[in-house]
């Protein structure tokens, strides 16, 4: 296996403590050996496993992670007038969201490299998947998020796991560049945010698992962007599969963001070589985040595919979120919905087969929901009052 740096070219062996370009700093990419794609596409058994010979790590603490549904929703499709809408629901996955497919990879070359404990700054997810396979392994779990900010259920699951938990009085980029720091002075830590490059090769499995499923690459995939590791992993999930002979064309890949957190969008906009906004807010949690570490990874997979980005208020988020939970029966978290209000807001008629990817499971932030519309009444005990609520 070799990293591979995608702003200056550079290569050198893999090694599973070198995150980023000792050149030019941009986070680096985990490319297997050429004798994996030679021997290409004997994949066996399930889920991200069954992907391992393209993986950092031949197995992994599992809890049963990927092989999530691929399902098809025809009503809001056609309300979008998209020909073939499927969403791939990562909120099945086992702590409810794709941070699985990543985290049951990082924490394998955890223990390969022998680390006593492995880390993260996290808005929420990261910290309740990395906590799960951490107690899995036997290894301790320390995780930095920002205070007041992290949705119950996240936090729930976290404590849960038994995992040491920091609420940093800042946002998630002051956690983030601390949880750097800290990696970089205590050696017994590993450090489990998607600047990893390992833990991106097992959310490409994500890809792999849509043109399996389809029997081909889907014309257009939509997922939101945080820190965007998901888009840069998706990218080179397709473009792997390609090399491979699976699938013949690849995607367009279009990143969402929300309003009052879109550095991506922005630095697409203008060009730019540096991505940040100050004070990001959206009611998304998962994707409140100023300053993306994959940002480079994020803008070279739009760029490259013919994609886009673009952004989505938390009104039409909340709206998006109550459309698929109340017409496909798909409870997604707030962050997951943006692509489906993206599609809502965007139009994308006659774009053939699109798939949004619904990044985290509902239940994560309960108390979004009161938000919703609501068809709930206090009712007397008698059948009269009852009556009155059966649609006619
Ligand atoms: C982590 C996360 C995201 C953002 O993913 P990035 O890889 O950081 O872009 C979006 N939605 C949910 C639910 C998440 O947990
Ligand atoms: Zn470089």
């Amino acid at each position: 296996m070799t990293l591979h740096c995608i702003s200056c070219d550079h290569r050198q062996p893999h090694d599973p403590l070198t995150f980023v370009c000792p050149r030019c700093g941009t986070p680096l990419e985990v490319l297997p050996d050429p004798e994996a794609f030679a021997r290409g596409g004997s994949f066996e058994g399930r889920g991200v496993w069954r992907y391992r010979a393209l993986l950092p790590a031949g197995r992994g603490p599992t809890l049963g992670e990927g092989d999530t549904g691929l399902h098809r929703c025809e009503r809001l499709g056609l309300e979008f007038g998209l020909s073939t809408l499927y969403v791939k629901n990562e909120g099945e996955n086992p702590t409810g969201s794709f941070k699985d497919r990543g985290m049951t990879v990082g924490v394998a070359l955890a223990l390969g490299i022998g680390a006593r404990a492995v880390a993260c700054a996290s808005t929420g997810n990261t910290a309740a998947s990395m906590a799960a396979y951490a107690a899995r392994a036997g290894i301790e779990a320390i995780v930095l998020v920002p205070a007041g900010k992290v949705a119950s259920g996240k936090l729930s699951q976290t404590v849960a796991c038994g995992a040491t938990i920091a609420h940093v009085e800042g946002d998630f980029d002051d956690a983030m560049r601390l949880v750097v720091e800290l990696a970089a002075r205590e050696r017994s830590l590993y450090l489990l945010n998607s600047i990893n490059p390992n833990r991106l090769e097992g959310q490409k499995t994500l890809a792999f698992e849509v043109c399996e499923t389809l029997g081909s690459a889907p014309d257009v995939v939509v997922l939101p962007m945080g820190n965007a590791g998901n888009i840069s992993a998706l990218w080179k999930g397709f473009k792997e599969f390609q090399l491979l002979g699976r699938i013949e064309r690849l995607p367009r890949m279009i990143g969402v963001q929300a309003e009052g957190a879109a550095p991506i969008v922005r630095a697409l906009g203008d060009g730019a070589d540096a991505c940040r906004v100050e004070r990001p807010e959206t009611i998304a949690t998962a994707i409140r985040i100023g300053a993306p570490v994959n940002w480079k990874k994020a803008v070279a997979a739009i760029r490259e595919s013919g994609g886009e980005a673009g952004t989505v208020t938390d009104a039409e988020i909340l709206a998006a979120q109550h459309d698929l939970a109340a017409r496909e029966g798909l409870f997604v978290e707030p962050a997951s919905a943006a692509p489906i209000a993206y599609l809502r807001k965007r139009g994308l008629e006659g774009a053939g087969t699109v798939v949004c990817i619904a990044t985290g499971h509902g239940l994560k932030d309960p108390e979004v929901v009161s938000r919703h519309p609501a068809r709930e009444t206090r009712v007397a005990p008698g059948l009269e009052a009852l009556r009155e609520l059966i649609p006619r």
